[in-house]
C-alpha cells in the first residue's frame, strides 16, 4: 500500500488532524488499533480547544452529544487561604476577554464522534496496529510502516509523510526515531482514577455565579504533589481522580480501587462532603509515569503530535487541546511538504516543532510555578495585574506569544525557581539544565 500521509492513532488528535489535512485537500489513512468506542482518560478541554473543533466545523455534532460545559475551574485548597478561581474567557473581535465555556466529555463518545466525522469527510481507517517503522536510506528518514491487521496478517504501507498521533504510547520514540524519551518533571507521579455516582455537585447556581456551575471541573489539593480531580461527565456521573507521588501509592500497599476509594474520603474535606457514595461505576485504573519530553520530535518523511512528543501534568488539562492545535498548526505545512515546497521539509519542520515546544515550556512555567509555590500562584490568579493574563494561558492562548505578551510566565518561573532552591520541587529539568535529580 503507498499514501501520502498516514496517521497512526485515531484519537482525538488523530482524527482532528486528519480533518485539517482533508481541509487542505489532503486524504489520510489513519491507523488505529482499537475498535472504538474504547475508554481513555482526559475529559475536561480548555476554551481554545473548543475553538479548534468550531473551526472545523464540528460544533453542533458534539453539541448533539450533549457533554457538559463547565464555566470554569475551581482549584480548592486543604487550608482554603489558596482557593481560586479560573474561569473560561475567549477574546472576540476586539481582543476583548468574553465569558465562554468549555466542553467536558466522555472520551469513548467524544473520541467516537471525532473519528467518524473525520471517516464521513474522506479519512480512510483501518484497524490495525503499527509495529515496525520502515526507514529510508538517510538514517533520519522514515517511508512508511508495518502495520498488524487484526487476522494476524502484516501489511506494508509506504508513506510520504508518517505522523505519530498514538498519544502515551509514545510509538515513533519506542521505535528509535525520535531523540530517546526521557523523564519530565512530574515523571514520578501516578494517578489513580475512575467514575462514581450522584456526587453533590455545585450548589446554588443562579445563572450569574460562575463557580457554583455544577458541571464545574473542580481540583482539590491536598498538599505537594498531591491532588484529586472532579469532572462531570454528565447529569450523574463524575470522572474522579486522585494523583500522588509513586512512593506514597506503593507504601498504602492497597488496590488501585482501595486506594481511590480511601483518598476520596481522606483527601480534602471538600471532596469527602461531595462525594457520598465511593462506589465506583468504572474499573479503577491507573497510569503512572506519565511526565516525559522528547526534544527531536520531527525529520525526514515523520512527525509527532501532542502527547506522542511531551506530557507534563494533567492538572489543569492541557492535553487534548496541545494535540488539537498541534495538527492544526502542522496540517497546512504537510500539505505544502507534498506539494515540493518545503525542499525535504527538515527546516520546515524544525521551526514548527521549536514554535510547539516554546508554546509548551509557557504551560512547563505555569504548572511548575503552581507546584513550586501554590500561594504565590494564587496571588498571580487573583492580582488584578496579572489575572487575564493568567486566563488566557488557562484557555490556551499561548502560541506565538512571549513573556513580553504574558509577563506573567517570568513570575511563574521565579515562583518556581524559588521552589526549586528550596528543595520543594520535583528534580531539575532536564530538558532545561541537562540535570535531573528526582527527589521522590
Ligand atoms: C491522568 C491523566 C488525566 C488527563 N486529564 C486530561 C484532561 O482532563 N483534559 C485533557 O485535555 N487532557 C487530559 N489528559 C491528557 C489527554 O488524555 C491526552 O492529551 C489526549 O488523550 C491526547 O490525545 P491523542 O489523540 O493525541 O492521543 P490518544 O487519545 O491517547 O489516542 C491515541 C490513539 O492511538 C492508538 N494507538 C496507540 N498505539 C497504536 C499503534 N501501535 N497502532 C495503532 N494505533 C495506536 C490508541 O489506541 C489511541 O486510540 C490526561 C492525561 C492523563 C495521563
Amino acid at each position: 500500500m503507498q499514501r501520502d500521509v498516514v496517521i497512526l492513532g485515531g484519537g482525538p488528535g488523530g482524527a482532528t488532524l486528519a480533518m485539517h489535512l482533508l481541509a487542505e485537500g489532503v486524504k489520510p489513512l489513519i491507523v488505529e488499533k482499537e475498535t472504538f468506542p474504547r475508554y481513555h482518560i482526559g475529559e475536561s478541554m480548555t476554551g481554545e480547544a473548543v475553538n479548534v473543533l468550531r473551526s472545523l466545523g464540528l460544533g453542533p455534532i458534539i453539541e448533539a452529544n450533549g457533554h457538559p460545559t463547565r464555566k470554569g475551574a475551581l482549584v480548592l485548597s486543604s487550608k482554603g487561604k489558596n482557593s481560586w478561581w479560573v474561569p473560561v474567557m475567549l477574546r472576540d473581535a476586539n481582543h476583548e476577554l468574553v465569558e465562554g465555556e468549555a466542553w467536558q466529555v466522555r472520551r469513548s463518545v467524544f473520541d467516537q464522534t471525532l473519528l467518524d466525522e473525520a471517516v464521513r469527510r474522506g479519512a480512510e481507517l483501518v484497524k490495525a496496529r503499527a509495529v515496525e517503522v520502515v526507514r529510508g536510506p538517510d538514517p533520519d528518514e522514515v517511508r512508511g510502516v508495518v502495520i498488524e491487521h487484526p487476522s494476524g496478517e502484516r501489511e506494508v504501507v509506504h508513506s510520504r509523510m508518517l505522523c505519530d498521533v498514538t498519544g502515551q504510547a509514545t510509538w515513533l520514540a519506542h521505535q528509535g526515531v525520535t531523540s530517546p524519551k526521557e523523564p519530565g518533571r512530574y515523571d514520578k507521579q501516578i494517578a489513580v482514577f475512575s467514575q462514581i455516582r450522584n456526587p453533590v455537585r455545585g450548589e446554588g447556581f443562579d445563572g450569574v455565579d460562575r463557580p457554583t456551575h455544577p458541571d464545574n471541573t473542580i481540583i482539590f489539593y491536598a498538599e505537594l504533589y498531591h491532588w484529586a480531580w472532579f469532572i462531570p461527565l454528565d447529569d450523574e456521573i463524575v470522572s474522579v481522580g486522585v494523583v500522588v507521588p509513586s512512593s506514597y501509592f506503593a507504601s498504602k500497599g492497597e488496590t488501585k480501587e482501595a486506594f481511590l476509594r480511601r483518598e476520596l474520603k481522606e483527601l480534602h474535606p471538600e471532596l469527602a462532603r461531595r462525594v457520598v457514595d465511593t462506589e465506583l461505576a468504572e474499573e479503577a485504573r491507573a497510569i503512572p509515569n506519565y511526565s516525559y519530553f522528547i526534544e527531536r520530535f520531527a525529520g525526514k518523511g515523520w512527525l509527532c503530535v501532542g502527547d506522542t512528543h511531551r506530557f507534563i501534568d494533567p492538572i489543569f488539562s492541557f492535553g487534548l487541546y496541545l494535540t488539537m492545535k498541534e495538527g492544526q498548526h502542522a496540517a497546512p505545512l504537510i500539505r505544502r511538504y507534498l506539494a515540493g515546497e518545503l525542499g525535504d521539509g527538515r527546516e520546515a519542520f524544525a521551526t514548527h516543532t521549536r514554535r510547539m515546544e516554546t508554546a509548551i515550556d509557557h504551560y512547563q512555567d505555569l504548572i511548575d510555578g503552581f507546584w513550586g509555590e501554590a500561594q504565590g500562584f494564587a496571588y498571580l490568579v487573583n492580582n488584578p495585574r496579572t489575572r487575564n493574563q493568567v486566563i488566557d494561558m488557562f484557555a490556551g492562548r499561548i502560541y506565538d506569544v512571549t513573556e513580553r505578551d504574558i509577563p506573567a510566565i517570568k513570575e511563574m518561573r521565579a515562583l518556581a525557581r524559588k521552589a526549586r532552591e528550596g528543595g520543594r520541587l520535583y528534580g531539575e529539568d532536564r530538558r532545561r539544565s541537562g540535570f535531573v535529580a528526582p527527589t521522590a
